[in-house]
């Protein structure tokens, strides 16, 4: 079988469209928004919006608190803080997680520590965390990133024991099962985002969700200043609350093309340069917001991530870069990183993800990427060729939000 040329060695793109936009046109979506307009709820302080979507969270979570935030960042800094965490404080989580969770503890006037991340899952090494912590710990932020989940059933019964606030960041997880439970539901506290790219998205806006009264209650002394001082509005309210109610038909669609993309790339020939996040495990059941992936460079013949990452794009396709490693983007002196986060340091160079709306599309689209890595990896010597006569990409960025 003939493979086309690679796009950018003047081939043709694999997706000429180019990757799908978020959020798509969505009639239940518009009913929401149209709906907040004709009763002008869309343009008050206070309506039947956010309590709906307060109510819709806390009946998925089963918990009895729902705070809703004008972004996931703040409802990060927000759920520090219910937690009690202030200045001179540390603040434990994984060296490879979202920038802004750890610039959120240097808000509070507290210290990040860094733990690695497990070479098999990415995810927080919850074996690690005992030796970070001291008698400044005040609180732990599990991420589930890219698909993997972090073991909160033993990270839950470490905090338990040791004293300390457990913070679950499901930003990236909204209504996954982690370890039979629903994610946001382990921890003292969780988080969630509803930003432009996110799964569920208002442009911005997130939410804490939590069981506890006085992490709440300390939550509302904060932000509640006579008016709310960190609001999620009624128009983003009536945008978010169909999606909420439709969330989990969208992660079995999108769970479908991740099923199918997952065979394609295990028995194709660039198995071994291309290695999916494993499926987390029994009783879990992932969503998939950038799945991630895990490049190896030296099976491309030393084609680098983010030239692969370049060329993808240029077959039409968003498999971009993974998150920057927060030792690598922060003066050490702004952290305490525990070992050698050898781990992270890997995951800041080798880990791509695949953005989610390419995955609501009908599974052949899931096909396209499988073809563009075939693609690919049939013609890596002549990339790893065409990219050496390019030296203006050589420093090509490798962030992504
Ligand atoms: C997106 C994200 C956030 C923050 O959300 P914003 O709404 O973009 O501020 C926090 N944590 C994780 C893991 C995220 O992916």
């Amino acid at each position: 079988m003939s493979v086309e040329r690679a796009a950018i060695l003047g081939g043709t793109p694999v997706v000429p469209a180019g990757p799908p936009t978020w959020p798509p046109p969505n009639p239940a979506w518009t009913e929401g928004l149209t709906a907040a307009l004709a009763d002008g709820s869309w343009g008050r302080y206070h309506g039947p919006w956010c309590e709906r979507l307060r109510a819709a969270l806390r009946q998925s979570h089963e918990l009895e608190h729902a705070i809703l935030t004008c972004s996931g960042t703040v409802a990060v800094e927000l759920a520090l803080r219910g937690l009690g965490v202030t200045a001179g404080d540390e603040v434990i989580l994984a060296a490879y997680d979202f920038k802004g969770n750890f610039q959120d503890v240097l808000a509070l006037g507290a210290t990040p520590v860094l733990v690695d991340v497990r070479p098999d899952n990415w995810a927080l090494d919850v074996e690690q965390v005992d030796q970070a912590i001291t008698d400044k710990t005040r609180a732990i932020v599990a991420s589930h990133l890219h698909g993997a989940h972090v073991d909160m059933a033993r990270l839950a019964e470490l905090a338990c024991g040791r004293g300390l606030g457990l913070l679950e960041d499901a930003c990236q997880a909204p209504l996954a099962t982690v370890q039979g439970k629903v994610a946001g539901t382990w921890g003292d506290v969780a988080t969630l985002s509803f930003g432009g790219s996110k799964l569920v998205t208002a442009g911005r806006g997130g939410a804490v969700v939590t069981r506890r009264a006085d992490v709440a209650q300390r939550i509302r002394l904060h932000t509640q200043r006579g008016n709310e001082a960190y609001p999620l509005s009624e128009l983003q309210a009536a945008a978010l609350l169909p999606q909420w109610e439709q969330l989990s038909a969208c992660h079995v669609r999108r769970l479908e093309t991740v099923q199918s993309l997952r065979r394609e790339l295990a028995e194709g020939p660039s198995a071994r340069g291309l290695l999916p996040f494993p499926h987390p495990g029994p009783g879990c059941e992932p969503v998939y917001y950038k799945w991630g992936f895990q490049f190896e460079p030296a099976a491309w013949g030393g084609l680098t991530r983010d030239q692969f990452a370049f060329a993808m794009r240029a077959e039409g396709l968003a498999l971009d870069p993974g998150l920057r490693a927060l030792h690598k983007i922060h003066a050490s002196r702004r952290f305490r990183a525990v070992g050698g986060l050898d781990v992270a340091t890997r995951a800041d160079r080798d880990v791509l993800t695949l953005h989610h709306p390419v995955l609501l599309r009908p599974s052949d689209e899931g096909r396209c990427v499988a073809t563009a890595v075939r693609k690919l990896w049939a013609q890596s010597a002549e990339l790893v060729d065409w990219f050496q006569r390019q030296p203006a990409l050589a420093d090509m960025p490798g962030d992504s939000v």
